[in-house]
């Protein structure tokens, strides 16, 4: 059985890639000439397809913002007519109004395939029984991961999000093999294990595809050890259909990022100028695949590096980092600027911390300060006073040496913070 789901595609020569990339990017101007939006700008510019003959080129267009998509909400950014559209997705809104994405069927089929072939990368096969704990609304971890899951032949367990209990009892009574969770849902699930004494050996899960929101290789690690699987970093945006947009290969080592779906530029969030390659910057994606509502140049936000070198696994398409936190993410405390995976780095680094915490900002009437509240797993939350005080000390200074200056930590007892729903809340703004 081949290690891949497309071998043409996917192990495609970069330079064949990189031509496939130029002759879709200059079918996708023609297509944007279909959108008022676009075709005003590039009569303004005086763009059009045949601008476009290297990647290069791509930069003589403007991005596409958050904002645009927000001032054309809900339609105003379609390049087919209403009518040609099946499905409309929202964002899950992380920061502001909600945006809208349309799709055409077409576009559905490409975004299955891209899924399948996502979840294939990360070693999920046909016989898998894949359980999603995704919410089935318009978040698109839903119903993105479930037709890419049935599209590679998997029985398919739309389980949707919350009720743990009945979570862990369709794993065991349906023999479910691939888990799609939530990092933060996932060490909450590990809690619920360990306070109910059920062994995670016990269960038959072997994968769990864990994303959509930033965690650190130390959560993953977790993950890991209190599921007894391995996980897999799984990352995409709404805008840019949902997941599947780059994943983590069984070697773990940054997440390919799907070249013939996407052309990435990674830029310095300031300037808008390329990033030198291999370092961090803003990753801006423009959709090639896209027919109801394509984007050019679309500024993520998301903070990631490109890796540089090939991956054993044979794949040419790119691979970026783990997402370090969205540019927006960034908090700016007694002058320092601090994000917030920076502090979840450190936690998760330490056997004692149990999988919550949450980061607030608070103003003491002179400056602005950090408040980091974390759960102390239950058998190291011991009466004994000094043992904590230790425990709280060296939190203390391992935040320190990381963050550079010396936030309040403040320990509590398991499962004693809020949980949400869907994408964890860690920063809370008290000022
Ligand atoms: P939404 O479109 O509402 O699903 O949110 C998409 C956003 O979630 C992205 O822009 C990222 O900020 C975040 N996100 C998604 N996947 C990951 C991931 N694997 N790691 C870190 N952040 C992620
Ligand atoms: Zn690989």
């Amino acid at each position: 059985m081949s290690i891949y789901y497309n071998p043409i595609i996917e192990t495609m020569p970069r330079a064949e890639l990189e031509a496939l990339q130029v002759r879709k990017l200059k079918e996708l101007i023609a297509h944007l000439g279909n959108s008022r939006f676009y075709a005003e700008q590039f009569k303004e510019m005086g763009l059009g397809p045949e601008s476009v003959h290297s990647l290069a080129d791509l930069r003589k267009f403007r991005f596409t913002t958050k904002k645009h998509l927000r001032d054309a909400y809900p339609y105003g950014l379609l390049a087919v007519s209403k009518d040609e559209c099946v499905r409309l997705h929202a964002s899950s809104g992380t920061t502001g109004m909600a945006t809208v994405i349309l799709h055409t069927q077409e576009d559905i089929d490409h975004w299955a395939d891209l899924m399948a072939r996502s979840l294939y990368a990360a070693g999920v096969r046909r016989s898998d029984i894949l359980q999603n704990t995704s919410g089935y609304g318009m978040f698109t971890g839903g119903l993105g991961i479930h037709y890419g899951s049935e599209r590679l032949g998997c029985l398919t367990v739309p389980a949707g999000a919350g009720n743990t209990e009945r979570q862990i009892k369709f794993m065991f009574d349906f023999g479910v093999t691939v888990a799609h969770i939530i990092p933060s849902y996932a060490l909450y699930m590990a809690s619920y294990l360990e306070k109910h004494g059920i062994d995670p050996k016990t269960l038959p899960l072997r994968i769990a595809v864990i994303g959509a929101e930033p965690h650190t290789e130390e959560t993953r690690r977790k993950v890991e050890k209190l599921l007894d699987v391995k996980a897999y970093n799984s990352y995409g945006l709404s805008e840019m259909n949902g997941p599947g947009v780059a994943f983590e290969c069984v070697h773990q080592t940054g997440m390919h990022l799907w070249e013939d779906a996407y052309i990435a530029e990674i830029i310095d969030p300031e300037t808008g100028e390329p990033m030198p390659d291999g370092e961090v910057g803003e990753l801006v994606l423009t959709t090639l695949d896209r027919r109801g509502m394509p984007l050019l140049r679309y500024r993520t936000r998301d903070l990631t590096r490109f890796i540089p070198g090939q991956c054993a696994c044979g794949r040419t398409h790119r691979r970026i980092d783990r997402v370090l936190g969205r540019a927006d993410d960034m908090l700016i405390i007694k002058g320092v600027n601090v994000y917030p995976m920076q502090i979840e780095q450190v936690l998760m680094s330490i056997e004692e911390v149990g999988e919550n915490y949450v980061i607030e900002i608070y103003n003491d009437g002179i400056m602005d300060d950090l408040r980091v509240k974390v759960e102390v797993m239950s058998n190291h939350f011991v009466e004994d006073m000094r043992a904590l005080r230790s425990l709280q000390q060296r939190i203390t200074a391992k935040l320190k040496n990381e963050i550079l200056f010396t936030p309040k930590v403040e320990l509590v007892q398991h499962n004693s913070l809020p949980v949400s729903e869907g994408k964890a809340k860690r920063v809370v703004d008290l000022r």
